[in-house]
């Protein structure tokens, strides 16, 4: 887990404590087996500027982590220097202007928590420990995004540390490329950014929750359903279903569906999931939940202590997908019959962007979103479950429209993370800020030619 508390230090391989403050620096369990030569635990901007002069004057390449979030473990690769931002967590909030200033390793919750105090919100990412460095550069889908926009479309600025060793600030009016390719370049973003400046909202008066949970046998059915309705579901709900060996209340496989509502008031609220109350299938359920307010907090907390467990082993894969369900069903049942055991689980999201959003370098998104997250707990199930995520999208493959750089898998499959136009302009903009190629990007871009002949 992460080692945010003390003074960061400089290790090198081979040093006591090196292999700890790297496999450290992850969420994931996993160890890929992939070492830097060099940790450089940053405690401030003064620690990266050294770093990324250090490692230029020295031929290293660069990559960095703040939560270290990315299921990819993307911040890992052989040699060079890994800077790890996790310690770097302030929080700024000016409550007047509803602004704040954030260090990366900041995380989701802590910031959430800080702004409720205030009446305060963002579009934070949904488990507490994300941390809000990778979040923001990936596109963020984050709470209430569906009103608010993603995370990235709510930076007003960031102060990023260059290849050639120089703080700038990019934002709209200043280093505007820098800022274009920011919001959605996700892990192929070419600088190490020490502080975000963000917008902030003023807090929904009523968050809280709606649940129904179903038995597996009824899965066409309810993704029919889904799949008809999501459209017409009001945007303060973030419906989504989740295929769970332990689903609440039933404690067996099944699917779970999830309504959170972030309204304007409880009437606001009670409307918008009575979609729940009306639906044909509403009599196969096992169980409906009444709507009930939940702190954001409690969401937040409960989601990761029940399905993203730290300490195990973790495989992600996803894609966006717009084309009718029926084709899709035989391969969701598919996925449902042969899950790994819990947490390993799937989450369909009803997404339904906005027909235009501002330019930025984000720009693959549909209607709806699937994401296979594989939990492997026992080193023996490795073999077993390792590539179950990936053989199970790219047997979708022919549906998708591209995936989402948060649950990315590109070392393992390729696959369209942006818009070709703004890939090509992002790497121009990459080979003007860092022409000796100092940053590492993507582990895997769709314009590759694929190191194993199936992966698409
Ligand atoms: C349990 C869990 C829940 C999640 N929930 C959501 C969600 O609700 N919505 C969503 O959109 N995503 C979600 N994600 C995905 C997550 O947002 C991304 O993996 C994101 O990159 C994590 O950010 P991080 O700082 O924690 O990760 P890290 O692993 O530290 O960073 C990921 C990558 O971002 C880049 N990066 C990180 N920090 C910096 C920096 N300071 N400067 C420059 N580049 C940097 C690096 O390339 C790095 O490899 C979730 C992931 C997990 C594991």
């Amino acid at each position: 887990m992460l080692k945010t508390k003390g003074k960061g230090v400089t290790l090198r391989r081979g040093d006591k404590g090196f292999d700890a403050a790297v496999q450290g620096t992850s969420f994931n369990a996993r160890d890929s087996g992939r070492r830097p030569d060099i940790v450089v635990q940053a405690n401030d901007t003064g620690d990266v500027i050294a770093a990324v002069n250090q490692a230029r004057e020295h031929g290293l390449k660069v990559t960095m982590c703040s939560g270290g979030h990315s299921w990819a473990q993307n911040h890992i690769r052989d040699g060079g220097l890994l800077i790890d931002m996790s310690r770097v967590r302030s929080i700024e909030v000016n409550s007047v202007k509803q602004t704040a200033t954030i260090g990366p390793g900041c995380h989701s919750g802590d910031l959430n928590a800080e702004l409720a105090k205030q009446g305060l919100f963002f579009p934070v990412a949904h488990a507490y420990t994300v941390g809000m460095g990778g979040f923001l550069l990936q596109g963020g889908f984050g709470w209430n995004s569906r009103v608010m926009g993603l995370g990235c479309e709510n930076l007003l600025g960031i102060d990023v540390v260059l290849a050639n060793g120089s703080l700038v600030h990019a934002s709209a009016s200043e280093n505007a490329d820098i800022f274009w390719a920011a919001r959605g370049a996700g892990p192929g973003f070419f600088g190490v950014v020490v502080r975000y400046h963000l917008k902030l909202h003023a807090r929904p008066k009523f968050i809280g929750l709606k649940l129904q949970v179903f038995r597996q046998k009824h899965l066409e059915d309810v993704f029919s359903w889904a799949d008809r309705i999501g459209p017409q579901v009001s945007p303060k709900v973030e419906f989504q279903m989740v295929f769970n060996h332990r689903c609440m209340g039933t404690f067996s496989d099944g699917i779970e569906v999830y309504a959170p509502v972030l309204a304007d008031s409880w009437k606001e609220a009670r409307e918008a999931v009575d979609f729940i109350n009306k639906s044909p299938v509403r009599s196969k359920a096992s169980f409906t939940f009444p709507l009930v307010p939940l702190s954001l907090d409690f969401m937040m907390k409960s989601g990761e202590k029940t399905l993203f467990w730290p300490g195990v082993r973790w495989y992600a894969d996803n894609m966006w997908l717009d084309g009718p369900i029926d084709p899709l069903l035989p391969a969701l049942r598919r996925i449902a019959d042969t899950q790994p055991p819990h947490p390993s689980h799937v989450l369909w999201l009803n997404w339904n962007p906005p027909p235009q959003r501002e330019d930025m370098a984000f720009s693959v998104e549909t209607r709806t979103y699937l994401a296979l997250y594989t939990a492997v707990r026992k080193q023996s199930d490795e073999a077993k479950y390792a590539n179950w995520a990936t053989e199970n999208m790219r047997a979708l493959s022919e549906h998708s429209h591209g995936i989402q750089l948060a649950d990315e898998n590109l070392a393992l499959r390729l696959a369209k993370f942006m818009s070709a136009t703004n890939l090509a302009r992002l790497d121009k903009i990459r080979t003007q800020r860092d022409p000796q190629g100092l940053f590492h990007a993507w582990m895997g871009r769709p314009d590759q030619a694929p190191a194993n002949p199936t992966a698409s």
